[in-house]
């Protein structure tokens, strides 16, 4: 029995060491990083900017906490909103705690309390964030649950339809649901939500907690989409492996937090405004952005090439893929494949998730595609 609590399911592996997309483990193996700390770790390990940017704000100040102004965050709030009808920001730690703000939000904005959210969401672990989170097994012992949630099947118009009436404050969603299986929004199912907010005062959050900065090949993921969120929730890659998160809203919504409504001690601090920053100049820049899409689209065309596409379907957007291998559980083919050198995570039973570093090279990727179809093929293993 270890002296920590036994809530993860960890590998056997600790990685030591880590520059770009490989890292190092303490046996001294070396591995590809396919999971990018999940979808955390957006410029890989130890960029020397994301280095520099820490190491030199940490000689000049690390904590000041909100009772004073912290120099950067505005400047960074300005930065992520650039060019979106968003306006304003709220700096906070973890993808939890920024839904947590979004859902205060709506409740206190509208005035009303009920949100619907999808099955198969995940919004993180803390009360609010696990009630909004539509899987029974990440609420199971912990009840009673943070109350008027519903849950609906995501990219099911009908029922959506079906379940507005005026006490729906919001609808929150992920863009691309991660956690529960690399699931896209339909284009039809974004153009049900689109009307349905547009028409009444019911407010989008959208939690981009996962496919924000850049992870699907734009800035944010709803931009490939005709959805217009009041709320942008993000962490992940926002801080590029420095805990840091935020919200971003509408100025709508500007008046519905004043002074002492909300808060938090760490949030916006000096050294995570400095470093998510440096991320947001690097990934926000269009060439940056494109790139992620070519990689995306080479990634995606060197798979199908390489995989039986009767048994596998490649899904998801920009660099946050699926490989979708149907009746099959994935948890030994992501053991050979960490065997053979290659980290990457699962995303349910039979999604094998793909999260390189948005800067990953081509080459990294001719390297994982060539273990993939290695494992996949090898049929003891994988496919039958
Ligand atoms: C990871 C994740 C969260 C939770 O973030 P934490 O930082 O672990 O609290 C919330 N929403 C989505 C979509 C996520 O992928």
């Amino acid at each position: 029995m270890s002296a920590l609590f036994n809530n993860y399911s960890r590998r056997p592996i600790s990685l030591v060491e880590g520059k770009g997309t490989t890292v190092v483990d303490s046996n001294g193996k070396k591995y590809l990083d396919f999971t990018s700390g999940i979808a955390v770790l957006c410029l890989g390990h130890s960029h020397p900017e994301l280095v520099n940017t820490l190491k030199e704000q940490s000689e000049k100040i690390w904590h000041t906490s909100n009772l004073f102004e912290i120099p950067g965050q505005v400047k960074l709030a300005e930065s992520l909103v650039k060019d979106q009808h968003l306006s304003h920001a709220f700096f906070c730690n973890s993808g939890a705690e920024a839904n947590e703000a979004a859902i205060k939000m709506a409740r206190k904005h509208t005035g009303k309390v009920n949100i619907i959210t999808f099955e198969n969401s995940f919004h993180g672990r803390t009360f609010g964030a696990m009630s909004a989170t539509a899987q029974e097994k990440i609420h199971s012992g912990f009840g009673p649950l943070v109350d008027k949630f519903t849950y609906l099947p995501f990219n099911d118009v009908e029922s959506l339809k079906n379940s507005i009436d005026d006490s729906v404050a919001a609808i929150m969603l992920e863009v691309v649901q991660g956690e529960g299986g690399v699931n896209a929004i339909t284009e039809e199912f974004a153009a049900a939500i689109n009307e349905i907010c547009s028409n009444s005062n019911i407010l989008l959050i959208l939690d981009e907690v996962q496919t924000g900065i850049g992870r699907t090949g734009t800035r944010f993921a709803y931009e490939q989409t005709v959805l217009k969120p009041d709320f942008v929730t993000m962490a992940k890659g926002l801080g590029g492996g420095f805990p840091f998160a935020g919200v971003l809203g509408t100025s709508q919504i500007y008046d519905t937090f004043s002074p002492g409504s909300h808060g938090t001690t760490y949030g916006g601090n000096p050294l995570g405004v400095a470093v998510s920053q440096k991320v947001v100049d690097i990934v926000f820049q269009d060439s940056f952005l494109i790139e992620v899409r070519e990689k995306s689209e080479y990634l995606i065309s060197q798979l199908e090439k390489a995989l039986p596409q009767d048994q596998i379907t490649i899904r998801g957007k920009g660099l946050l893929l699926g490989v979708v291998i149907d009746n099959v559980d994935v948890a030994p083919i992501i053991k050979k494949l960490e065997d053979e050198g290659l980290l990457v995570c699962s995303a349910g039973a039979n999604v094998i998730r793909l999260l390189p570093p948005l800067n990953v090279s081509y080459e990294e990727i001719d390297q994982a595609i060539a273990i993939l179809e290695k494992v996949l093929l090898n049929k003891s293993v994988a496919l039958s």
